[in-house]
């Protein structure tokens, strides 16, 4: 590796651009600088409570119960599958990159009988084939199917609602489990609609937070199939939790601060809209990913129709060490690219564009990326991305449509 001189004094802000933990906006972090609370006050529930109600705005459920953990979205993980099921249950998941990856080994781990179908990494769930499985289970042995929402490592969004409807057209009762992790508030999520019975996330996503929250959203089905699942559980029993939550309280101590900022971060996702929120992640991606293409690079993921809107995982050329482009991009150009995961390490680096983001973050991800792709040895155009992503930006936004106004004398 070249030596990088170092500046002596940093000046300027560091760029972060993974997908996860993301930046926090000015005013959420400014928010949890609070003192601590009493967690046993008599108005605690005044804060919790409304947690509680705009969290289910966000999954868009109005039956499920949500429940908020001090942890991280993998021990969410771990609450939906130790709650719900038993040793030797059968479930259907697929692997198509390292964090559907590392959920699978979770469920080995926690001694589910799982069966799995391996995909390409920059395939999404493999919709047909879990239908054909489904509809081949004439004796209804697979007690839940899981989907990886958006596969963090692959920039790939799967397609829930085909789940969905695969498990309908066989007739089949599994329960849905989905990791949101890294798409809750930012893609279109919906759980009532898609009826999915687990929906895993966390905090440090699109929800603009530190990490410390393991949040789950739970169908009545499953808080059903809680009340005889016999898996081993203590810390995460649902119904230590959702007791005392329904007055506001927590069986245990609460990160009281990162609650008062999930209190500011929901204020501004309400204020900006949900749907402008899953709007804008579409059209900031839509500008990165054109500035890829104007590099000549692909994307790991397989075809258009998986496309993230949170993370675009991006096939260096031939000769160049994706390692290399993400440590100039960090050491030289002050800015933090996604590493490529698993097989992808050294192959692909990953732009994270999720949470709060503008366009001209979107511009400096694929600035400092360029420099760094061609102090690597990649052959390309500086200012090639930037500049796609820039007419995307100027086409797309209401800007392009304002004439403009300059004094003609
Ligand atoms: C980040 C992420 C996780 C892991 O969450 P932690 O909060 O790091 O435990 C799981 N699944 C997906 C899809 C993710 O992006």
């Amino acid at each position: 590796m070249p030596s990088i001189a170092q500046p002596a004094v940093k000046t300027g802000v560091t760029h972060l651009f993974i997908p996860g933990p993301t930046n926090i906006p000015e005013s959420v972090r400014q928010a949890m600088n609070v003192p601590m609370q009493d967690m046993r006050a008599p108005d605690f529930g005044d804060l919790t409570l409304g947690l509680f109600d705009d969290l289910r705005r966000v999954f868009r459920t109005e039956t499920g119960r949500v429940i908020l953990y001090p942890g991280s979205g993998t021990g969410a993980w771990e609450a939906a599958i130790t709650n719900t099921l038993s040793p030797g249950d059968k479930v259907l998941m697929s692997r198509q990159g390292q964090f559907s990856a590392l959920w699978v080994a979770m469920a080995r781990h926690l001694e589910l009988d799982v069966e799995v179908v391996d995909v390409a990494w920059g395939a999404g769930t493999p919709v047909k084939e879990f239908a054909r499985r489904l509809q081949d289970d004439t004796e209804g042995r697979i007690k839940a199917v899981f989907v990886t929402h958006n596969e963090t490592a692959t920039g790939v969004t799967s397609d829930v609602a085909g789940v969905r409807r695969a498990l309908d057209e066989a007739y089949h009762d599994a329960l849905l489990f989905v990791d949101a992790v890294s798409s809750l508030a930012s893609l279109d999520f919906r759980m009532d609609d898609w009826r999915v019975d687990l929906a895993v996330s966390g905090s440090q996503k699109g929800l603009m937070l530190p990490a410390g929250l393991g949040i789950l959203a739970i169908s009545q089905r499953a808080l059903e199939a809680s009340r005889t699942a016999r898996s081993r559980r203590a810390y995460f029993r649902f119904e230590d939790m959702l007791k005392p939550n329904e007055t506001g309280y927590f069986p245990y101590t609460p990160p009281t601060q990162l609650l008062v900022g999930l209190r500011a971060s929901l204020d501004r996702i309400f204020a900006e809209g949900l749907e402008n929120v899953i709007a804008r992640h579409h059209r900031l991606a839509e500008g990165v990913r054109r500035g890829v293409a104007a590099w000549g690079l692909g994307l790991v993921a397989e075809h258009p129709s998986l496309y993230s809107d949170t993370v675009s995982a991006v096939r260096v050329p031939q000769g160049v060490d994706a390692r290399e482009v993400i440590r100039t991009a960090y050491h030289r150009f002050r800015t933090s690219l996604g590493t490529g995961l698993g097989p992808l390490d050294g192959r692909a680096f990953r732009i994270g564009h999720l949470g709060d983001l503008n366009e001209v973050m979107c511009l400096s991800a694929l600035g400092a990326a360029e420099m760094a792709l061609v102090t690597a040895g990649a052959r390309i155009e500086l200012g090639a991305g930037v500049g796609a992503a820039q007419a995307h930006y100027c086409d797309a936004g209401p800007a392009a449509r304002q004439p403009i106004a300059i004094a003609a004398e």
